[in-house]
């Protein structure tokens, strides 16, 4: 899997759409202080799912949004679409190439698509479980975060290294099929409540 593009519209500086092509051998983003470079990898996290406006670095989720500048009025909505080259399948979908785009209005929730195809945010969770590009995991690297990896509880860093190790995705296959387990279990009982209230 290798990440071959990232196109940006209406996220925070980027109020024209932009397009960078990642090269083999692509290894820094440079510019001037201020000028985007962070909000780039703001743009990444989000696309794959952020649901935390602090970790990207907002106080609020429509924050995201290009808020207008003395040449441009603000604009009403956020598009940011991220493009893989899956020909090694590490993500478990049956294309060679995907791409996943989030987009957002000023008063709603996001869209989700993948190839195109609206999905719920569940499923570009589930599809990145495990390969380390999901929300919290370890591909992203910000600034500061070494530090509060080596200051967290040692759960915490467990979760880090569950995801690393890959067996993340199957300890929420795990809990959520015991959180389903559970509602059977509470519905069997009503149900037996029930019964035995008619007989
Ligand atoms: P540095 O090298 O100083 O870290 P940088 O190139 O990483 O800078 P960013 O932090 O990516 O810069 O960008 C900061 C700029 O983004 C600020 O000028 C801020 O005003 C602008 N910005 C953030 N959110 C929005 C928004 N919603 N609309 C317009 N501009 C925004």
């Amino acid at each position: 899997m290798r990440l071959k593009s990232l196109k940006v519209f209406g996220f925070k500086t980027f109020a024209e759409a932009t397009t960078l092509e990642f090269h083999d051998g692509t290894t820094a983003v440079v510019g001037p202080n201020g000028s985007g470079k962070s909000n780039l990898v703001d743009a990444i996290r989000w696309v794959l799912g952020e649901q935390s406006s602090r970790s990207l670095r907002s106080q609020k989720m429509e924050d995201v949004i290009f808020a207008g500048n003395q040449h441009r009025k603000p604009l009403g909505m956020a598009e940011v679409s991220l493009t893989f080259d899956n020909h090694d399948h590490q993500l478990h979908l049956d294309y060679n190439e995907l791409q996943i785009t989030r987009r957002a209005y000023r008063a709603g929730e996001s869209e989700f698509y993948i190839n195109r195809e609206q999905v719920r945010l569940r499923d570009v969770h589930e599809l990145l479980m495990g390969t380390g590009l999901g929300p919290g995991s370890y591909a992203i690297v910000s600034q500061g975060q070494i530090d509060a990896i080596l200051s967290s509880k040692p759960t915490e860093r467990r979760a880090l290294f569950e995801e690393t190790a890959g067996i993340g995705k199957f300890l929420a296959r795990k809990n959520e099929a015991l959180r389903r387990l559970d509602a059977t279990e509470q519905n069997a009982i009503r149900v037996n409540d029930l019964i035995a209230e008619l007989e």
